[in-house]
């Protein structure tokens, strides 16, 4: 029985001359049991009120601050990229995430002025800031000075299954499987391919990686940081990281001052 799925999701006749291999189909099986949901945004014009989730546009500000966190390298206010209301992601998502990220805002700043030169490749880039403030909305002001990103307002959001990417197959399920057989199913992942990690913005799912499995290790407990964001070349943000890098956001559930964004490109 689980053959003959296995056969019509990799669209080859049972009877037909090319077989799948039970190793591959035991991969695909594997890599469907470790499935996670992805939200995509869907956005639309505009900035939203202050505290709205949305790319680009002017942050909200904590009481006190009259600008966007500063650059660690040129000093200057820095972009901000990302701004999530934690409160209005869809609960699904929430449920997800610890108890401590189900509200204020989440926001990530990321400074790519021309002129801004940061030589750190680590994963704690000083020309970046990852934030989570549970801001009370009375208290919230918006950054006065102009925008560098246009504003996209999130007004939904789509919901994806997708598998883990090259390089993440799941060890409680290696027993028997040679590198081979999981590189057999990343060569031809059949009709599983849409399933594969998005290549654009999202919350949660599945991070694809564009050189290797990266998940930078809390530096206050050690432990890996959990996956919450990628952002793309030129999807909701018009900027390309590198050769069309891709850009992810870490955090430690229980370090959220830890927090982190960084890019790979190929
Ligand atoms: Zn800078
Ligand atoms: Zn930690």
């Amino acid at each position: 029985m689980l053959m003959s799925f296995f056969q019509r999701l990799f669209g080859r006749h049972a009877g037909g001359r090319e077989e799948v291999h039970p190793n591959t189909a035991r991969v695909a099986e594997a890599l469907l049991a470790a499935r996670r949901v992805a939200w995509t945004p869907e956005v639309g014009e505009g900035e939203g009120g202050i505290a709205a989730s949305r790319f680009g546009g002017r942050p909200a500000l904590r009481r006190g601050e009259l600008h966007a966190p500063l650059c660690g390298v040129c000093s200057r206010p820095m972009p901000l990229w990302l701004q999530l209301d934690l409160e209005s992601l869809p609960g699904d998502a929430k449920a997800m995430l610890p108890e401590a990220l189900g509200r204020g805002l989440f926001q990530l700043f990321y400074c790519t002025r021309e002129d801004c030169e940061c030589a750190d490749c680590g994963a704690f880039p000083a020309n970046s800031v990852v934030r989570f403030d549970a801001i009370n909305g009375s208290e919230v002001l918006r950054d006065a000075d102009p925008a560098d990103h246009p504003a996209q307002l999130i007004r939904g959001w789509k919901v994806r299954a997708e598998i883990p990417g090259d390089g993440e197959y799941p060890v409680e399920a290696a027993e028997g499987i040679t590198e081979e057989d999981i590189g057999e199913f990343y060569n031809r992942p059949g009709s599983l391919s849409t399933m594969l990690p998005a290549d654009k913005d999202k919350l949660l799912g599945w991070p694809d990686w564009v050189q290797g499995v990266w998940y930078p290790d809390c530096p206050d407990c050690g432990k890996p940081m959990a996956y919450l964001f990628q952002i793309a070349s030129n999807d909701h943000v018009d900027f390309m990281f590198g050769d069309s890098g891709v850009g992810h956001v870490f955090f430690c559930a229980e370090h959220l001052k830890r927090a982190t964004f960084v890019w790979q490109c190929c």
